[in-house]
């Protein structure tokens, strides 16, 4: 006899009516195992009461995009969250609350939202990331192991590109390469960061890591981690085609999410990297 069909996973979605809320409800949709539980955006959006599906693309789902956080919270077994760093810090407490499992990938968020996230994370699994593609996931492993590798003669550099409604810079996934690569380093990146150059800059120093921002189009998410030495220059690029990429790998860290102990959680974990 075989055992009984788990029941799918009850996921809530915050920012529904967002580029990526919508693209998470699609992607829900189609994943075996999860079902769109609630969807939620911010008091006074023009999309609230619209039914999520059809905001979406996809057929009447009869589930009502609300501004009610502690209804969704109370609906979902696990919720993904990608609205801003304000509403992300307040729905962190929010889902310690209601003990529901929580999935961020909100980015621009102060030491102050990353506080109010450790707060939550001793009540509560939560899964973070600046991407949730796999892709990335593994770039960021190999630039920590290359930067470990290589001596503090090669300079590095982070270049990244976005389309042009991106609201932070530089981009939440190239701070992360850069943290990797300052660990890579032994260093910490606050200290070691170069955020922008114009004018007289003087010569590069040896050991802070560069950032470079280029915003335009609908470009999904461009980074290259660039390590140039004496005579020669490695670079290590992903590129993100669309950002469905994005939203496949935020549903499979919801589903790995439901059921873990409390605690701070990254895509290596849910990837088992
Ligand atoms: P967007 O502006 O299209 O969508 C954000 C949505 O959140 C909007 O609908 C907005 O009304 C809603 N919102 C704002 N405040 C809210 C509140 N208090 N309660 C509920 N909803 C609220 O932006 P987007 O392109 O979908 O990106 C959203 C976030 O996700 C950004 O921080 C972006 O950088 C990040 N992002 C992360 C990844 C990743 O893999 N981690 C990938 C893409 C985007």
């Amino acid at each position: 006899m075989s055992a009984a069909a788990t029941p799918p996973r009850r996921i809530g979605v915050l920012g529904a009516a967002g580029r990526m809320g919508q693209m998470l409800v699609r992607q829900i949709g189609e994943t075996d195992g999860a079902t769109l539980a609630a969807a939620g955006d911010r008091a006074g959006h023009a999309a609230l009461g619209r039914d999520a599906g059809q905001l979406a693309g996809l057929e009447t789902l009869g589930i009502a995009i609300t501004d009610d956080a502690a209804a969704l919270f109370k609906a979902s077994q696990v919720v993904i969250d990608f609205t801003s760093p304000d509403a992300t810090a307040s729905y962190a407490a929010l889902a310690a609350q209601h003990g529901t499992a929580l999935v961020i990938g909100t980015t621009g968020l102060k030491p102050e939202h990353q506080t109010a996230i450790d707060r939550a994370a001793h009540k509560i699994a939560i899964v973070q990331a600046a991407n949730f593609s796999a892709g990335v996931t593994l770039l960021a492993a190999l630039t920590e192991q290359v930067a470990r590798a290589l001596p503090a003669l090669y300079d590095i550099e982070i270049v990244e590109m976005h389309h042009r409604h991106k609201v932070d810079a530089p981009s939440g996934t190239a701070l992360a390469l850069g943290s990797a690569a300052a660990q890579g380093r032994g260093l910490t990146l606050e200290s070691h960061a170069i955020r922008g150059r114009d004018g007289i800059t003087g010569a590069r120093p040896m050991g802070p890591i560069g950032f470079a921002a280029l915003r335009g189009g609908d470009v999904a998410g461009d980074h290259s981690v660039i390590f140039a030495g004496p005579g020669e220059r490695l670079e290590l690029t992903h590129k993100a085609s669309g950002r469905q990429v994005f939203a496949a790998g935020a549903v499979q860290a919801a589903l790995w999410a439901v059921g873990k102990p409390p605690g701070r959680y990254d895509m290596r974990a849910v990837l088992g990297l």
